[in-house]
This record gives structure tokens, sequence and C-alpha cells, in this order.
């Protein structure tokens, strides 16, 4: 009777301790600013039917942060697709009121979120870059027929172009490029990069491969990328990010982009095991089951904002 009593009340503590557990929960992802999702190349809000930032922006929402998810041309300039989503900002502070947002921009989004930050530092109150493409891409490169790093033999770079053709293929939905593809091409290149941070400096580390400012002109600028390129043997895309990878001569990268490249300002991290398409969560939840998940990468983050007062 007495271990009867213990254990219950053994019981009610346990239960008593998670009361602050789960209360820790409510408001966890409640930054000051609103979170702006800004996609990437060939990127839409939607992948076909399907939301291009898999299961983030409930997941955000769930614990109290206001989140919009933007949409820019596909395929165009980092500085097109920068006023476009300079105008959305401003819609957005309008509705909401508040006097700055929170960037968060994937891939080419990365630049593109740069570029906002560059023009208008006083609405902008952080920018994090994933996967961001901040000095460049090989496969860019490629495209441009522009020398790739190192000495790519014939038969990679027909892989490398061949896996490129799939990746976008599955982007697009299939459907036509009617953008602007060779102005993003440039974009995205090694040199092409070079021009933009010249002219949109901030957060962009100096040396090849170290972190960049965290904060220039008051806005706090992060990054984090994968390093794997594939990860998921039911994932159908990963066999072509396993191509693209190709283009990097060996250098550590998600597939479409080096490590190196991602940096900006506070590196969180530069090699978590996933894929480009891992990073937002595709395709559709298919990622490395080894690795955390990267919906709680972009919890966690909404976090760390929140308890910077951003
Ligand atoms: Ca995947």
């Amino acid at each position: 009777m007495k271990k009867i009593l213990k254990n219950w009340l053994g019981a009610c503590l346990l239960a008593l301790s998670l009361l602050p557990a789960s209360g820790m929960a409510a408001g966890y992802t409640q930054t000051t600013y609103p979170i702006v999702l800004v996609h990437g190349l060939f990127g839409f809000d939607n992948i076909g039917p399907v939301e291009y930032w898999y299961g983030i922006p409930s997941a955000l929402r769930a614990d109290g942060a206001k989140v919009y998810t933007v949409q820019v041309s596909a395929a165009n300039s980092t500085e097109v697709r920068g006023e476009q989503l300079l105008t959305q900002v401003k819609q957005i502070l309008a509705a909401t009121g508040a006097t700055k947002v929170n960037l968060i921009g994937h891939s080419h989004g990365g630049p593109t979120t740069r570029y906002v930050a560059s023009v208008r530092p006083d609405l902008v109150a952080s920018v994090t870059s994933i996967g961001g493409v901040n000095k460049g891409s090989a496969v860019a490169d490629l495209i441009l027929g522009v020398a790739p790093p190192g000495s790519l033999t014939n038969a990679v770079v027909v892989s490398v172009t061949n896996g490129l053709a799939t990746v976008i293929n599955f982007l697009s939905g299939g459907g036509g490029l009617t953008q602007n593809s060779l102005a993003a091409a440039q974009s995205l290149s090694t040199a092409g990069s070079a021009k933009f941070n010249a002219a949109h400096p901030y957060g962009v580390p100096t040396t090849a491969c170290g972190e960049g400012a965290y904060t220039a002109r008051g806005v706090s600028y992060f990054s984090w990328s994968g390093a794997k390129p594939y990860t998921n043997i039911l994932d159908p895309i990963d066999p072509a990010m396993a191509l693209t990878g190709l283009a990097f001569g060996g250098a550590k990268n998600d597939g479409l982009v080096a490590s190196c490249s991602t940096h900006l300002g506070r590196v969180i991290r530069d090699d978590y095991a996933l894929n480009h398409l891992d990073e937002v969560n595709q395709t559709v939840g298919l990622v490395n089951l080894f690795e955390t998940n990267p919906v709680t990468l972009f919890r966690q983050h909404a976090n760390r904002l929140k308890n910077l007062g951003l």
C-alpha cells in the first residue's frame, strides 16, 4: 500500500514537472517582428500543389510566430527579385503595423533578402540565409560555360547538366521557363555574386570560408546549410542532387551550393546532413532521418530570434 502511494505521488510529481515544459512551448517561436519566408530559384510559394516551405509556416505559427510567404520571380536577377520583395515587405508592414521584418531566404532567397536589407536596413530586423548562394554556385558557373573549380572531366560535366535539368524540371513543375533564367544564372554564378557582394557587402564573410559580421547597420545576419547531396532513398530528387553535387569537385556542398558559399553573418552550422531541398523539408518531408528535422531547425531559429528581441 505504501508502495502504491509512493508510486502515485511519484506520478503526480512527474506530471507537475512536465507542466512548465508544455507551458514553455507556447510562445516558443513568438518573435517580436513578423517572419517573411523568401523562396529560391524556380521556387514559388508552392511547388505544384505542395507548399515550398513544407510544413514550416504552420510549425512556426503554432507557437506564436507571425509568418508570411512571399512570391517573387522564380528565375530572375537578385536585384529584380529584391525589388519585388521590398514591395511585399512594405505591404506586410502596412498590414501588420510592425516596424520591421525578419527575412529568411532559401537558396537564391539568401541574396534576395540581403538586397532588401542593404537598400532598406531600417525595415529589416534580421536576415537569415539557408543554403544561400552568397558567393555563387559552381552549378551556375557550369551553365554559363565558365571554368568550373578544379578540372572536371567531360563526363562529370554531362552528369551535372543532366542532374540540373532534372532538378529544374522538378522545381518548376514541368512548366516552361518563362522568366529570365539567364539573368538568374548570372546572379548565381561566382562572378555575378562577387559583383553583387561588392555593392551589397553586409554580413558577407571577407574570408573564403569564415563568418561575416553578426550585425551591420542594425540588421542581424545568420546562416545555415546542409552538406550532404544524397540523404533519402525514397526521395525522387536525390539522385539528381547527387549528380549536381559533382560540380564542386569534392568541396563540401548540399548538391547545389558549396557550404562556404552559404556563409553569412553568424554561421549556425554549415554541415547538416541535409541536401539543398531537405533544407526546406522537401520533397514533402522526405529528409534525412538521422539528422535534426529541418522544421525543428526553423523552430529553434525563431526561438533564437525571439530571445534576441528580434
Ligand atoms: Ca529530400
